[in-house]
């Protein structure tokens, strides 16, 4: 067969020393999904086949038959692989189709539909660069069947690596005529995987009605436009969330998706910009604080520690128990300072806050922390405080509190001067 090679044919296209690909059309019928006969990408390891002095690796094994009713569709899907895609199905088979009839490489269909846009960027090289939206405003896209304005880019700012990736998908092609819907598509993309050939997790995730970390939901109905009333995606208000790999929010939001036309458009914000942080802690960890209201993802009262997300200006209420440990509410302290005497009060999200409820021994009387004074060394307290000898006596209680205190300020404080509780609570802020 070599010898019917044109000699001047540029089969090496990456100059690598390999045929960059051949593809052998089986005359037959395949038999079933992982074995031989079956339509399927490899490389020639156990061959030293030469064509004009290139050596043949990566091929396609095509079944004539299946072909026939399959078409261009399991061609392209080969030879797709061949230019590096992975596969974009479970091969557990786990009734999961993290993309579904979108994407060539989980469905190879006849004809076949495209490839996502971010398989052309990521594995076909013919989209360079994805233009990545960082601005709050109104977008339009082109369906992904045209070369230019064919996908955005948007990053989850709730993650350092995952990010979401939109694109067109509108029917009136040879290519595109079979897609279950038109629309916009919104995927989650997770470098740290190739492919999703052995997800969950996946590298490339359609988001859909009913999508979970768990349910498949309705893969068919994936697709956002104003015609089919799916308009929107975010973490509070929509099914799906823009939910993560893990499952939490991925701050996510596209409003105002328009209708089917030669253009689609959507508008983006960024409801994590001028939000702020609420950090919620205490001296007894694992103690439950009452949140009000809930933050920007739904999510109030927690058991310490916990943070939340608020807008900013935003007052928050707090309220700490009265005992937590078997020790009593003190004081909460807001970065570092005394901030409230009472077990509820309230924070105003004008920057990022830590707020800490402080909790000590029941002394019967207003708490006037600064009387208590401790000292350095292995006795942690002074022998002569009956309050704090009593409370040595019962080591059952949480008692990380001064004593970790204690031993995190010695190491900064040169000397023996006396340390008071409330500098050895700064001291943990
Ligand atoms: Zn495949």
């Amino acid at each position: 067969m070599s010898s019917q090679i044109p000699t001047g044919l540029n089969i090496d296209g990456d100059s690598d020393g390999y045929v960059d690909n051949v593809c052998f059309i089986i005359d037959g019928d395949p038999t079933g999904w992982s074995s031989l006969l079956w339509p399927h990408m490899w490389s020639l390891y156990s061959v030293s086949a030469y064509i004009n002095a290139k050596r043949v690796w990566t091929y396609n094994f095509q079944l004539q038959n299946s072909t026939k009713s399959s078409g261009v569709g399991v061609l392209c899907h080969e030879m797709f692989h061949s230019l590096g895609a992975p596969d974009l199905y479970h091969y557990s088979m786990d009734g999961r189709h993290p993309v579904y009839t979108w994407g060539l490489m989980e469905y190879d269909s006849n004809p076949p539909r495209h490839m996502l846009s971010y398989m052309k960027f990521k594995y076909g090289h013919w989209i360079a660069a994805i233009p990545e939206i960082t601005t709050p405003g109104t977008y339009t896209l082109n369906p992904l069947s045209s070369a230019t304005n064919n996908c955005y880019k948007i990053a989850s700012p709730l993650s350092a690596t995952e990010y979401f990736v939109v694109e067109y998908r509108k029917r009136g092609t040879t290519f595109e005529n079979s897609l279950p819907g038109e629309g916009l598509l919104v995927m989650r993309i997770n470098p740290a995987y190739n492919g999703n050939a052995n997800g969950p997790p996946d590298e490339v995730y359609i988001y859909r009605p009913g999508g979970t970390t768990t349910l498949d939901g309705t893969p068919g109905s994936a697709n956002y436009n104003a015609t089919v009333g799916r308009t929107a995606i975010n973490d509070t208000t929509t099914n799906p969330t823009s939910f993560l790999t893990a499952g939490g929010p991925g701050g996510l939001s596209i409003s105002a998706v328009g209708a089917v036309g030669s253009t689609i458009s959507f508008t983006v914000d960024f409801p994590y910009a001028g939000t702020k942080a609420l950090n919620v802690t205490a001296t007894n960890a694992g103690t439950s604080i009452t949140v009000t209201p809930n933050d920007i993802l739904g999510h109030g009262s927690g058991t310490t520690d916990f943070s939340r997300t608020y807008l900013a200006s935003q007052v928050v209420t707090l309220a700490a128990p009265a005992t937590s440990g078997g020790l009593s509410f003190q004081k909460w302290y807001l970065d570092g300072a005394e901030h409230a005497a009472t077990a509820s009060t309230t924070v105003t999200m004008d920057a990022i806050h830590t707020a800490l409820a402080a909790y000590g021994l029941d002394l019967g009387e207003a708490v006037d922390n600064t009387a208590l004074t401790w000292e350095r060394g292995p006795g942690l307290v002074r022998a002569d405080d009956d309050r704090l000898q009593r409370r040595r006596r019962r080591p059952e209680r949480p008692d990380h509190t001064q004593r970790e205190y204690l031993r995190h300020d010695n190491r900064n404080r040169p000397g023996d001067a006396p340390l008071v509780l409330e500098d050895l609570i700064r001291t943990q802020l």
